[in-house]
């Protein structure tokens, strides 16, 4: 018989899959640059965050900051969320969430599910308020037994991609990467994976991909749509040194580039990873440009789609901020095929 026995078990050895139509590779040359797409929505929660909570759990167990019937306690509604709240409930410790009221019912219901508790705060009041965001996860961070993972300082994010992304995708590729693209949020990914990466050979290239106004791409921190990637600071768990460049994509690019994957890979992903696949077809296209049909491209997809129906694969949201309407966007997508 073949089983887990827990579903932690499951987490990581995602697969790659080979991009093809999206990239808009000239045929011939062989094909052009391998572009290949590790595909982290395979994990039992749904994201690539679930390898960071379960190496933060096991490294506070082994400290001693979490015990045993401890409450983890973190100010996320998104992926991190999800996976604390999987392994929490396998482990056995009671997790709460605190997140602004902003944040959609449906994605508190998914913590929920779990078995957390999801305290939410009002976004209209100021960050000195008793009831501000800030001053509620801190109190409960202060109670007994609490211990806050702070995915944006803990060395134990990058360390987890390190330790599995990194090796799995130099195994997966047989040594023969040549390029890595990924997008940047906390920056435990690409930190973790281009250090391992680099290790192994100092010649592979580490592509960040980040939305226009951020600032790993040079902005002052100004908002765009895109989630879960892009920051106004610079986190403790981003390895400046890592990155050979940084690739700066539009929202509207990121936006439709996430349904071509849908409609064209038959990949219903983020838009995330709509991004940084964006950044990857860029990089293929050059390479191609330059004959280098050898290289072999890897980019990093972190979630799925399910969480973004309402919005990137919804047409009416799309041409509330004033992008292309999706059906525009596929009637060009078609007549170009
Ligand atoms: N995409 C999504 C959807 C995410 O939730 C995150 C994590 N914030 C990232 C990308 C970026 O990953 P990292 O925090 O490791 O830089």
């Amino acid at each position: 018989m073949q089983y887990a026995n827990s579903i932690l078990d499951l987490i990581g050895n995602t697969p790659l899959v080979r991009l093809g139509r999206t990239l808009d590779l000239d045929a011939g040359a062989d094909g052009g640059p391998l572009v290949l797409a590790k595909v982290e929505y395979l994990n039992p929660g749904g994201s690539v965050k679930d390898r960071i909570a379960t190496r933060m759990i096991e490294a506070a167990e082994a400290s001693g900051e979490l015990q045993p019937g401890g409450t983890i306690v973190e100010p996320t509604s998104g992926n991190t969320g999800v996976g604390l709240a999987m392994v929490a409930q396998q482990k056995g410790y009671k997790c709460i969430f605190v997140c602004p009221d902003k944040v959609s019912v449906d994605k508190r219901n998914v913590l929920k599910a779990y078995g957390a508790e999801v305290v939410v705060c009002p976004t209209a009041v100021a960050p000195e308020h008793p009831d501000s965001y800030y001053n509620v996860s801190d109190r409960l961070a202060s109670q007994p037994g609490a211990w806050k993972p702070n995915q944006y300082a803990n060395q134990h994010n990058p360390r987890s991609h390190y330790e599995t992304t990194g090796p799995e995708i130099w195994e997966q590729t047989d040594g023969k990467i040549t390029h890595f693209v990924c997008g940047m949020g906390t920056g435990g990914t690409i930190s973790g994976v281009g250090r391992y990466l680099k290790e192994q050979n100092p010649e592979v290239q580490v592509i960040g991909a980040d939305p226009a106004g951020s600032v790993y791409s040079g902005g002052s921190g100004r908002p765009y749509l895109v989630e879960g990637v892009g920051e106004d600071f610079w986190p403790d768990t981003y390895d400046r040194t890592v990155a050979d460049r940084v690739i700066e994509v539009s929202d509207a690019d990121s936006f439709a580039f996430t349904r071509r994957l849908a409609r064209e890979e038959a990949l219903l992903v983020g838009g995330s990873c709509g991004m940084a696949a964006w950044a990857a077809r860029l990089v293929a296209q050059e390479l191609a440009a330059e004959g280098r049909t050898d290289a072999v491209v890897v980019v990093l997809l972190p979630d799925s789609g399910r969480g973004y129906l309402t919005k990137i694969f919804n047409d009416e949201w799309l041409a509330q901020y004033g992008f292309p309407s999706g059906r525009e966007a596929d009637h060009r997508t078609v007549g170009e095929v």
